[in-house]
C-alpha cells in the first residue's frame, strides 16, 4: 500500500503557544514550574469535573505536550506511532487574538521551528499555517510562510472570533486558489479552545453573522459555534469554486441539536457536498469515539460523495492518552477495512493535497 496520510495534527506548544490567560487566576504561569505542573495537572482532572467546558483538561495537555520542549519531540511522539513513510499536515495556532493574554513567544518562532522540522522531516511533514485574519499583514505572512518556510497549505479556526467569510481572509484564498493550496478548517460545536473575552466584545465579533443568532443564555463556548458554522463556507465556496477546503471533526457534531434547518452539522454538511465538489471532512477527534465507528462506516459505504470526501486525521494530542494514537488508528483501518482506508488516507488525501 502506497504511503499513507494522517491530515490533521497539532505538534504546537503548551509552554510557548498558549496565552497566559488561557486558564483562569494564574494557573498557566504555575504550570510552567515543575512543582507546579505536578500539583496543577493532578488536580485538573478533579477541576475538570466541575468544569463543563473541557478547558482545563484540553490545557492539561497543552501543557504536558509542552514538557517535551520542542515540536520535533511532539512530532515524534505522534510519528512513531505511525509507518515510516506516513504523511502529516500538522496544523500550526495562533492564539494572540482570542481574548486570553499574551503569547509567549511570537507567532512567527513557532511557524519557523515548524518549517525546520520539515527540513528534517520532508517526506512527512505537511506544515499548513493558521491565520487569524485580525492579525496585521497576515497575507505578508502567510506569502513568506508558503513561499520561504516550506508551508503546504492554510489553516482556519473561527472559534477564536472571526468569521471564513470575512473579506480579510479573500487575497488570502485567493493565493491558495492560484496556487493550488488546499485549506483546512476547524468545523465543531461545543469546542474548549475559543474566544475567551468579554461577552460584549464577543457579541460585537458575531454582529456580521449571516445565521441568524439565537442568544439566549449561552456562554462564550456557545456562542462561537456561530463563527465555525458549516453554511459560513457557502460564500467562500461560492467566490472560490476552485478552492479545496476540509471542514474538521465530521462526526463530532452528529449529536448537536438541530439549529438551522432542522439538520445537525454532519447532514448539513452532506448537504453542501452536492453543491460544493471542493469540500472535504476528516475525522480528527471524532475517530476516538469508537461508538461512532459502525454509524461512519455505514456511511462511507451508502453515500458516494462521502466517502470520494473523506479524511483520516486524528487530531494528535488532542486527546492523547499513552499508546491509544496506534492502538486506535489499527483497531480503526482494521474495523473499516483496507479498501475503506485506502480511500480515505491515500486516494483522498492526494486528492486534496493535488498530488498524483
Ligand atoms: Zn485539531
Amino acid at each position: 500500500m502506497a504511503a499513507f496520510y494522517n491530515t490533521h495534527i497539532h505538534t504546537f506548544r503548551g509552554d510557548k503557544d498558549v496565552p497566559e490567560n488561557y486558564l483562569p487566576i494564574g494557573l498557566v504561569k504555575l504550570l510552567s514550574t515543575k512543582v507546579g505542573f505536578f500539583i496543577v495537572a493532578n488536580l485538573m482532572s478533579w477541576l475538570n469535573s466541575f468544569s463543563k467546558n473541557g478547558m482545563f483538561e484540553r490545557y492539561r495537555l497543552f501543557a504536558a505536550l509542552g514538557k517535551l520542549g520542542s515540536q520535533q519531540a511532539i512530532f515524534e511522539k505522534c510519528y512513531n506511532e505511525y509507518p515510516k513513510d506516513t504523511k502529516f499536515i500538522v496544523l500550526t495556532m495562533d492564539m494572540a487574538y482570542m481574548g486570553a493574554g499574551a503569547v509567549p513567544r511570537k507567532y512567527e518562532d513557532q511557524l519557523i521551528e515548524l518549517s525546520n522540522l520539515q527540513k528534517i522531516y520532508p517526506d512527512n511533514v505537511l506544515p499548513f499555517i493558521h491565520i487569524d485574519c485580525r492579525r496585521d499583514n497576515c497575507f505578508d505572512l502567510f506569502k513568506t510562510a508558503i513561499e520561504q518556510w516550506n508551508f503546504k497549505g492554510l489553516k482556519l479556526y473561527p472559534t477564536l472570533g472571526t468569521f471564513p467569510f470575512d473579506k480579510r481572509y479573500y487575497p488570502i484564498y485567493e493565493y491558495c486558489q492560484t496556487h493550488n493550496l488546499p485549506v483546512v478548517a476547524h468545523c465543531s460545536d461545543g469546542n474548549p479552545v475559543f474566544y475567551k473575552g468579554k461577552k460584549n466584545d464577543l457579541l460585537q465579533l458575531l454582529q456580521g453573522s449571516t445565521i441568524p443568532l439565537v442568544l439566549g443564555k449561552k456562554d462564550n463556548k456557545a456562542l462561537c459555534a456561530y463563527f465555525t458554522h458549516p453554511l459560513n463556507y457557502q460564500q467562500v465556496m461560492d467566490d472560490f469554486p476552485n478552492l479545496k477546503i476540509c471542514l474538521a471533526h465530521y462526526g463530532k457534531g452528529n449529536d448537536a441539536p438541530n439549529d438551522v434547518g432542522g439538520m445537525n452539522w454532519d447532514q448539513t454538511i452532506k448537504e453542501m457536498m452536492k453543491t460544493y465538489p471542493n469540500l472535504y471532512v476528516d475525522c480528527a477527534y471524532s475517530l476516538y469515539n469508537q461508538n461512532w465507528w459502525s454509524s461512519i462506516k455505514v456511511q462511507l459505504s451508502t453515500d458516494p460523495l462521502l466517502r470520494d470526501h473523506f479524511m483520516f486525521g486524528s487530531d494528535f494530542y488532542m486527546l492523547e492518552v499513552d499508546g491509544t494514537e496506534k492502538q486506535c488508528d489499527i483497531d480503526f483501518r482494521a474495523f473499516i477495512g483496507e479498501e475503506l482506508f485506502q480511500q480515505i488516507a491515500v486516494t483522498n488525501p492526494k486528492k486534496f493535497m493535488n498530488v498524483s
